[in-house]
């Protein structure tokens, strides 16, 4: 697979070139183009799909609009990582971002930063902010497989995957895997593989509704906002998490699960050799696709990774 070789230029690394990432074969692991986690000295943002470099030394929101020019995507990195947190305050001001990590295995104390993603969901009620996870794999032994997403694409291609993360058509898993999920105008309905705990949460974190078993219902009450759906399996406790489920007036408004197709399973934030990971990318590729992933992003610090090239973003 040319995709893997490297050619060492100075403190560029090439790569030959190779069709864009519009890849049917199943057997076949996607590398989503034009991805890169930004590491700014206050806070990270993952990218995907840019096809040119970003200018850093700009604000944050300064730099999400140019993702969004360049009709890549923003993703906030764990939010709530201490030495670079997102403030409320910050949350607020920002705009134009596709979601944040709300589960981010590889910051410890504190991965899960869902209770910044439902002051989000709330105090910007009807904006779809979605919920992300990835293991942030840096050592493959230690890290990798850790968390990931779960895409309902029509098709195995890049272009079908992208819309599904548009529209929220995926959920964030650490394990529990969600077989149906469906909804009529004023239910939802959740079936999953394993046994579990679910909690539907609502408008300012609250708990709305407690289920426990292989499938659960809500139906909405006249209250709701938006519903979101955590699950957590009775037996190892590892979480997944749905996207929020808009409601208005007791009527569903928008379920983002419309899409038709496989579940399609991801890696949007990891790292290899080339910049602060250990492992080299065919090794990184080999395991991923060996564990039944359809879709990677190379997150590398500062570095666009692109089919037919790498380059650093920072002078
Ligand atoms: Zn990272």
């Amino acid at each position: 697979m040319s995709f893997f070789f490297f050619i060492h230029w100075g403190r560029k690394k090439i790569l030959p070139p190779e069709e864009k990432g519009e890849n049917s074969e199943s057997n076949e692991i996607i590398i989503i183009p034009g991805a890169v986690e930004i590491t700014l000295s206050s806070h990270d943002i993952v990218a995907l799909n840019l096809d040119s470099p970003v200018e850093i030394k700009s604000s944050l929101q300064g730099i999400i609009e140019q993702i969004k020019t360049k009709e890549g995507l923003a993703i906030l990195a764990h939010p709530s990582y201490l030495l670079k947190p997102y403030s409320r305050r910050t949350l607020l001001k920002l705009r134009g971002y596709l979601g944040m990590e709300i589960y981010n295995p590889s910051k410890i104390p504190w991965p899960e930063s869902t209770r910044r993603w439902d002051f989000i969901l709330t105090r910007k009620y009807g904006e779809r902010i979605w919920g992300f996870t990835s293991d942030d794999m840096h050592d493959l032994k230690r890290d990798a497989g850790r968390a990931w997403v779960m895409v309902k694409a029509e098709r195995n291609t890049l272009s079908s995957i992208f819309e599904s993360l548009k529209q929220g058509s995926f959920y964030s898993t650490t394990g529990p895997l969600i077989e149906e999920i469906g909804s009529s105008t004023d239910c939802i309905q959740i079936k999953i593989k394993n046994p579990a705990k679910f909690k539907f949460i609502g408008y300012n974190h609250q708990i709305l509704q407690v289920n426990f078993g292989k499938e659960a219902i809500y139906r909405i009450k006249p209250g709701d906002k938006y519903v979101r759906i955590e699950i957590k399996d009775l037996k190892d406790k590892k979480k997944a998490w749905t996207q929020p489920i808009f409601v208005h007036e007791g009527r569903i408004i928008y379920f983002p699960y419309f899409a038709k197709g496989e579940w399609l399973k991801g890696c949007l934030h990891l790292h290899t050799e080339i910049d602060g990971g250990t492992a080299r990318l065919s090794e990184v590729t080999a395991w991923y696709k060996k564990h039944n992933y359809h879709f990677l992003a190379i997150t590398e610090h500062n570095f666009i990774t692109h089919p037919k090239y790498l380059v650093k973003i920072v002078p």
